[in-house]
């Protein structure tokens, strides 16, 4: 598989917060197969061709060679996309590190690209139970949220756990079983981060 099968939906040239301590570009992947109901990128969701060709892509970052630390793959589902590997092998031969923000959706996909990675921002949705699968809208995706978490711990890869919280979501009772699930897995804690109304198509959660 080539680079160039990489379906990218968008760009962002600089950013400092995608990637703990790096300054990095995004590569927004296009395309996932969950639909969780807060979901802020839902034109990413189709997998439909890119906006970036992978030439494009190179060229952008050919020029930010000492500029930028990191490349981060977000999405989308990165892991969605067989050229994903590729894709950071090249970038890798450009000379920068590479972070991955994922929501674990391929655990087995995941686990063949954590040798190439120095981070990964790994999405847990909720408890390990139907809870999890109320927010994708994906059933028994707990199971693969749950089998990610684990490659990215047997990886041994820096890593950082996020939550985003709803309250029409996930109340306390359910925020202290992921943290308790994550103790018992040997994780760390996950990090809450708000929910955000922009982009959001679910207008029981944005109202
Ligand atoms: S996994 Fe991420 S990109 Fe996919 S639907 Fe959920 S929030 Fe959106």
């Amino acid at each position: 598989m080539r680079p160039e099968r990489l379906r990218v939906g968008g760009l962002a040239p600089f950013s400092t917060v995608d990637y703990p301590g790096h300054l990095s570009a995004v590569l927004f992947c296009q395309g996932c197969p969950w639909r969780c109901r807060y979901c802020h990128n839902p034109h990413l969701q189709p997998f439909t061709a890119g906006a970036i060709t992978w030439p494009e892509v190179e060229a952008f970052l050919t020029k930010r060679r000492g500029l930028l630390d990191a490349v981060v793959f977000s999405g989308g589902e990165p892991t969605a996309q067989p050229a994903l590997e590729a894709a950071i092998r090249a970038v890798l031969r450009l000379g920068f590190k590479v972070g991955l923000h994922t929501a674990g959706v391929y655990p087995g996909r995941l686990r063949r690209v954590l040798p190439l990675l120095s981070w990964v921002g790994l999405d847990i949705k909720a408890p390990f139970d139907g809870r999890y699968d109320a927010i994708t809208r994906i059933p028994a995706s707990w199971r693969a949220g749950m089998g990610a978490l684990d490659e990215v711990l047997m990886a041994g890869v820096a890593y950082d756990l996020r939550t985003t919280i709803h309250p029409a979501l996930l109340d306390a009772a359910a925020k202290e079983a992921i943290q308790t699930e994550l103790f018992r897995r040997g994780a760390r804690p996950a990090r809450w981060q708000e929910f955000r109304a922009q982009g959001c198509v679910d207008a029981g959660l944005v109202h």
